[in-house]
């Protein structure tokens, strides 16, 4: 769960109401990206909650997810992998289709990447309901890696998604909680 403390950061989050539609609390990093200090001091709380996970590497989520797992990665010297919606990633792909609340949406990675048994660390800006990250931990699981854990910027607790993710066996870490 979210430790308490980082009460700093959280105060670098900007939230806007009705975003992207009406009754939507948006928690939005950006804020946090524009002051160079803020950003510094989050990477490096991500880093020491990703470190003890012994990831070989940093799965990162497409868009906001590439930002904060690029800059994991640097600090623990290891590579990126990157997780991308459909028809971005330019090699032989595999993809996962998950559920939206309307609709249906894919995730892919390229085929020949994952050597058998990596270690891999999700990494993402925020987890809601987990959707997202649950079917990056199928991706993976599907072609031989093994998940480390999955740490993220921002927990929304009250939509379950850490909940969902620890069900499944996962390592679930936040620097911060929104209620
Ligand atoms: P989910 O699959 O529900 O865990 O969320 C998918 C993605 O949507 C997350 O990686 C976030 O980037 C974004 N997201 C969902 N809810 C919010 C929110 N309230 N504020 C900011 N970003 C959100």
């Amino acid at each position: 769960s979210a430790f308490s403390g980082n009460d700093d950061l959280k105060a670098l989050i900007r939230t806007i109401p009705d975003f992207p539609k009406p009754g939507i609390q948006f928690r939005d990093i950006t804020s946090l990206l524009l002051d160079g200090a803020g950003f510094s001091v989050c990477v490096d709380r991500l880093t020491a909650l990703a470190a003890p996970l012994r990831p070989d590497l940093i799965a990162a989520v497409e868009a906001r997810g590439f930002i904060f797992g690029a800059a994991i990665a640097k600090s623990l010297g290891v590579g990126v992998l990157p997780i991308r919606k459909p028809g971005k990633l330019p090699g032989a792909r595999v993809g996962v289709d998950y559920a939206l609340e309307y609709g249906t949406d894919r995730l892919e990675m390229h085929a020949h990447d994952l050597q058998p048994a990596t270690r891999v660390l999700i990494v993402d800006d925020l987890i809601a309901t987990g959707g997202t990250v649950m079917a990056t931990v199928e991706l993976i699981r599907n072609h031989g890696g093994v998940v480390a854990g999955a740490v993220f910027a921002v927990d929304l607790p009250d939509l379950g998604g850490a909940a969902r993710l620890r069900d499944a066996g996962v390592e679930t870490l936040s620097l911060m909680a929104f209620e």
